[in-house]
């Protein structure tokens, strides 16, 4: 049986961008006759706070949401990425980084064109990828925090060169996208302040959870290609994915950015019925 889920992070009132995903979730879910997950993605518990987990739970309910129990809730789950980050690490495929970003923003300083991930960040130099076996024992031993980058060439080389997905976008007319995951060059998978990073826990979680189908915005597109090298690397399974716009109202055309961002409770606070705001972004 298809499963599908949505997998808000609890760092903010969910906004009418969030409702269109959750709501196209649904409507997917129901016409495969699967299942339909909620996820709390909250590995950043610095910024995630337990008031607006429950906010998010009470505007999907009242948006006519309905999920399976018990959600999953990763900050529970803490042991399950940090196995994957072991396993990662005693393949070969992760090395410590004790770099801050002022740190690679030094390393890169008049460097003209260097290049940036699809989110705009430098790739990484590849500082401590370099630096010899003696000073990084020195250093993890002495207790220096480190994150945990990929390191790319290794897990490409690995991974298969013939990596992609199939993406349904947002119509049934379903392609082969290529997967490109130089795109993202040594990212951090293990963070420094946290052990598990957005790429790990949603590769494993989605694995754990048996999830069939990702639906979820293109912002998050060219993610795809890093979860799938980090699917394979691990001997997961490979979800479809269907990447919707961003936002559309009920004629399709696209909302503005800052209605995008509207919170479903101030919608609510207006008098703005959950049918309303339904129909508002094109479902019944
Ligand atoms: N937690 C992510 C977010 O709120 C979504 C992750 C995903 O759907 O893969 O943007």
């Amino acid at each position: 049986m298809p499963v599908f889920r949505f997998a808000p992070s609890p760092n903010g009132y969910l906004h009418i961008g969030h409702a269109y995903s959750a709501l196209r979730n649904q409507q997917l879910a129901r016409e495969a006759g699967g299942r339909l997950l909620l996820r709390i993605e909250d590995i950043d518990t610095e910024r995630c706070r337990p008031e607006f987990e429950a906010a998010i739970f009470e505007d999907l309910a009242w948006l006519g949401l309905e999920w399976e129990e018990p959600v999953r809730r990763q900050s529970e789950h803490f042991s399950d990425y940090a196995r994957a980050l072991e396993r990662l690490t005693e393949d070969g495929l992760l090395y410590p980084c004790f770099c801050g970003r002022r740190d690679i923003a030094q390393a890169i300083t008049g460097l003209t064109n260097w290049p940036r991930d699809p989110d705009g960040v430098p790739l990484y130099p590849g500082t401590c990828k370099h630096m010899n076996a003696d000073e990084r024992g020195r250093r993890l031993a002495s207790g220096q925090s480190a994150a945990l980058r990929l390191d790319l060439d290794e897990a490409v080389g690995r991974g298969g060169t013939k990596l992609g997905w199939r993406e349904f976008g947002e119509t049934a007319d379903a392609r082969d996208v290529a997967a490109e995951p130089s795109l993202w060059g040594d990212s951090v998978i293990g963070r420094r302040d946290i052990p598990a990073s957005y790429h790990i826990a949603v590769a494993v979680d989605d694995a754990l959870q048996g999830v069939t189908d990702v639906v979820r915005g293109k912002d998050l597109f060219n993610a795809t290609s890093l979860h799938r090298l980090l699917q394979e690397l691990l001997g997961l399974p490979a979800p479809g994915y269907h990447h919707h716009e961003l936002l559309r109202d009920g004629a399709g055309a696209k909302l503005s950015k800052s209605a995008r961002a509207t919170p479903v409770r101030a919608l609510r606070a207006e008098g703005i019925s959950a049918a309303g705001v339904r129909a508002r972004l094109g479902f019944s």
